[in-house]
């Protein structure tokens, strides 16, 4: 049994506000959220992030999750930004691959913030 805080909410063992789910991915509203809209999609089975071997059936079962996602948190029409963090220079900091989706306002073209150079 995968013991990562994601797993666990896949399971159903921590709770989350999840808004839509099916036989391969959990999508449920980010803990911390930082746009009005600020919802997670993960597939049910573990990957650490991209580099993971994740099989193409599971990349899209999650992508083609996001607009179903977004459909259900009214964002659909207004635009949404989809983020997957990977790694460590990323600021990844749930090693369980996972997309977020944002929207519910406006955003700045400029999506990257560098740290350092
Ligand atoms: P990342 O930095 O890309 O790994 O994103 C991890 C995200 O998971 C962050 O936006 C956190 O706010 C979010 N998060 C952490 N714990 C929980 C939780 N228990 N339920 C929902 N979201 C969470
Ligand atoms: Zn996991």
């Amino acid at each position: 049994m995968e013991e990562c805080l994601f797993c666990r909410i896949a399971r159903g063992e921590v709770p989350a506000s999840v808004v839509y789910e099916n036989d391969e991915i959990v999508a449920f509203d980010d803990i911390s959220p930082q746009a009005p809209v600020h919802t997670l999609v993960i597939p049910r089975g573990h990957y650490d992030n991209l580099s993971d071997g994740v099989p193409s059936e599971v990349f899209s079962a999650v992508f083609s999750a996001v607009p179903e996602v977004a459909r259900v948190k009214g964002v659909e029409d207004g635009g949404y930004r989809v983020i997957v963090n990977n790694g460590p220079d990323a600021n990844q900091t749930v090693t369980h691959l996972h997309v977020h989706i944002m929207g519910g306002a406006a955003m700045s073209h400029g999506m990257v913030q560098m740290e350092r150079s």
